[in-house]
């Protein structure tokens, strides 16, 4: 097996777990260093174990590196305080996997703003706090690979997730703009839309099912988008076997002259403006006033 992460110092956040463990356990395997973060709560983020613990001690027992960390990922002190440990103890930090994530799922009547802003927080503003913590390290370094994790309810939406999907459509949202600032000191972010039989999914899917979604098949997509080759600002499904890749994308559109753009304009438009021909795959936010210029 090539040891393709070898010198390479990875965090990965919710690693005593599920698809965070997989990932932690792989790079391991291919050389990294690997910090284990994981606050080792219950699903809905109550309580604590010692999981990133348990984690560590598999990679150590199979000849790896790793430390463990139970701090939460929304605790910017104490991830500003791993990442300078990090850095001090293993002289750098290549590779970022925001991987914690809770759920609270309801349907919108039944959730509170509580429920909602959590799942906020740990999902998009946790991912942002480790995304600070490591950031000058990788500037520094010129060198550095972020995995932003979102959902396919981030992407396509799901009853009862309207907290957790605007959390991971965030995520999207963050990779985007972040993989621009990072190009020039060749820091590339990436996401990754996992499906795979974790606790996460235990009572969501048939256990038939389930019994095809290791989270091993998840594995390498994830380390793909974290290693040297990587790609940047591109969004990989994988789970069961079936690999996709997900677009934002534009349609060309209509362009409506200010005195004739009604709304019955637009409504008598709609299918033109709806037409996927020639549909564009913009790579930055200018893409669309370039279109209504008529520049492009
Ligand atoms: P999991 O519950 O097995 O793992 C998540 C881990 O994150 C847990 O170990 C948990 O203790 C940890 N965690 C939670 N809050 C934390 C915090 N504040 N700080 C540090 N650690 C924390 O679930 P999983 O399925 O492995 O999920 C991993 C990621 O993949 C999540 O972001 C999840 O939303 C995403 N995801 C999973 C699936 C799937 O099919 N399993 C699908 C789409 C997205």
């Amino acid at each position: 097996m090539t040891r393709n992460f070898e010198g390479r110092v990875a965090i990965v956040t919710g690693a005593g777990n599920g698809l965070g463990r997989a990932y932690a356990l792989e790079l391991a395997r291919r050389g990294a260093k690997v910090v284990v973060n994981d606050l080792g709560g219950s699903r809905d983020g109550s309580g604590t174990s010692p999981a990133a613990q348990a984690v560590v001690d598999e990679i150590v027992a199979a000849g790896g590196e790793a430390i463990a960390n139970s701090s939460s990922v929304t605790d910017e002190q104490a991830m500003n305080a791993l990442a300078q440990e990090v850095k001090a103890q293993w002289g750098r930090i290549d590779i970022l996997i925001n991987n914690a994530g809770i759920l609270r799922d309801k349907s919108f009547s039944k959730m509170s703003i509580d429920d909602f802003r959590l799942v906020v927080d740990v999902h998009l503003i946790g991912s942002a706090i480790c995304t600070k913590a490591v950031w000058e390290v990788m500037k520094e370094q010129g060198y550095g690979r972020i995995l932003m994790t979102t959902s396919a309810t981030g992407l396509y939406g799901n009853f009862g997730q309207t907290n957790y999907g605007a959390a991971k459509a965030g995520l999207v949202g963050f990779m985007n703009s972040l993989g621009i600032e990072g190009g020039k000191n060749d820091i590339r972010v990436n996401t990754i839309a996992p499906a795979a039989a974790t606790r996460m999914t235990e009572d969501v899917m048939p256990e038939e099912v389930l019994a095809q979604m290791d989270p091993s098949t998840v594995v390498p997509a994830a380390l793909y988008l974290v290693g040297e080759d990587a790609p940047t600002r591109t969004i990989l499904s994988a789970g069961a076997g079936g690999y996709q890749r997900a677009y934002i994308t534009l349609t060309r559109g209509v362009r409506i002259d200010a005195a004739e753009a009604t709304l019955e304009r637009i409504a008598a438009d709609i299918d033109a403006i709806g037409d996927r021909e020639d549909e564009i795959l913009p790579d930055n936010a200018f893409v669309q006033s370039a279109l209504g210029l008529g520049q492009i």
